[in-house]
C-alpha cells in the first residue's frame, strides 16, 4: 500500500536550512499549516537575525507581532525565547554536537528543550541530521491507523516503529512527505477520499463498499487482536487467505461491511 501511496504522491525531499533554523520553523508550524507558519517565519527572519543569541534576547512581546500568524503565539513566543538561551548558553549556540550523537541519546536531549516533543525532534533529526527516521505528523498518524499498520490507540513512539519496519532506512524521509501529502489530499480528516483512493480495496478502514452481502453471514467472524476506531476488522471464514478482511462500514450499520481484497 505505501508503495502505491509513493507512486500517486511523488514527492521532493526539501533540503532543511541550518539546525536552529529549522527548530525555529518547525515550533512554528506546531499546530497549524504550512502556509501559516511559512509566513510567519518569513516575517520573523525580516525583522531577526535567526540566531540563538538574537532571539534569546528579545521579549515575547516584541516577538509576537511577527509569528501571530503561526497561531498559539503567546505559548510559541516564549518557548523560542527560552529554547534560544538554552542553546546560547549551554551549548554554545550549536545544536551540531546534539545532532551528532546517537539517535535516542540525541532525541532525549532535543526533547529537554521547551517547546521540542518527539515529531520536532525527529524531524530535526531526520531533515538537519539525516537519521533514518519517520517524524509522525497528524496526518501520517491518521493514515496509519486507517491503514492497519498501527493500533487505532498506538501512540507516537508505536505508530514511528510500525511505520519504519515497512519502509527501508533510505526511503523513509521520502515516504514522510508523500505520506503527507496523501493525507491532506486523500484520506482527510474528517471525510476520507475513499472512492478515488488508490489504496482502497486493500485499506481496512475503506468506505467503498463492496459486495459483501453476498458473504453469508455466518462465513465472516472477527479477526483476533485486530481493531478500528471505524469498526472491527472481519475475515472471511471460507477464504484461508489471512489478507481477505471486511470491515464494518462508516456508516456502522450492522449489515452494512466493506470488503477488501488485496
Ligand atoms: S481507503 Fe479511505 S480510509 Fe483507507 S487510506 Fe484510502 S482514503 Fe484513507
Amino acid at each position: 500500500m505505501l508503495g502505491v501511496i509513493n507512486k500517486a504522491f511523488p514527492v521532493r525531499v526539501w533540503k532543511a536550512g541550518g539546525a536552529f533554523e529549522t527548530l525555529v520553523q518547525t515550533i512554528l508550524s506546531q499546530n497549524t499549516n504550512d502556509r501559516n507558519s511559512e509566513a510567519a517565519m518569513r516575517k520573523l527572519r525580516k525583522h531577526y537575525k535567526i540566531t540563538p543569541r538574537t532571539l534569546a534576547k528579545t521579549r515575547a512581546s516584541r516577538l509576537i507581532p511577527y509569528i501571530r500568524q503561526a497561531g498559539l503565539y503567546r505559548s510559541k513566543a516564549p518557548r523560542i525565547i527560552e529554547t534560544s538561551r538554552i542553546i546560547d548558553e549551554r551549548y554554545g549556540g550549536s545544536l551540531t554536537k546534539v545532532l551528532d550523537q546517537p539517535y535516542k541519546q540525541a532525541k532525549e536531549e532535543l526533547m529537554t528543550l521547551p517547546g521540542v516533543g518527539p515529531k520536532t525532534a525527529d524531524i530535526l533529526l531526520a531533515f538537519v541530521a539525516k537519521n533514518p527516521v519517520i517524524p509522525i505528523d497528524t496526518h501520517i498518524a491518521r493514515v496509519t491507523k486507517r491503514l492497519g499498520i498501527a493500533r487505532s490507540k498506538a501512540n507516537y513512539e508505536e505508530i514511528r516503529t510500525s511505520l519504519e519496519a515497512l519502509i527501508p532506512p533510505r526511503d523513509r524521509v521520502r515516504d514522510h512527505l508523500s505520506i503527507i501529502a496523501f493525507g491532506r489530499a486523500i484520506c482527510k480528516a474528517p471525510r476520507p477520499r475513499c472512492s478515488i483512493c488508490p489504496v482502497n480495496k486493500s485499506c481496512p478502514s475503506s468506505i467503498v463498499r463492496h459486495e459483501i452481502n453476498r458473504i453469508p453471514r455466518q462465513q465472516l467472524f472477527l479477526v483476533n487482536g485486530h481493531s478500528h476506531g471505524d469498526g472491527s476488522l472481519l475475515a472471511d471464514r471460507s477464504n484461508k487467505r489471512r489478507h481477505t478482511l471486511l470491515c464494518r462500514s462508516y456508516s456502522g450499520r450492522k449489515d452494512n461491511y466493506t470488503r477488501r481484497d488485496s
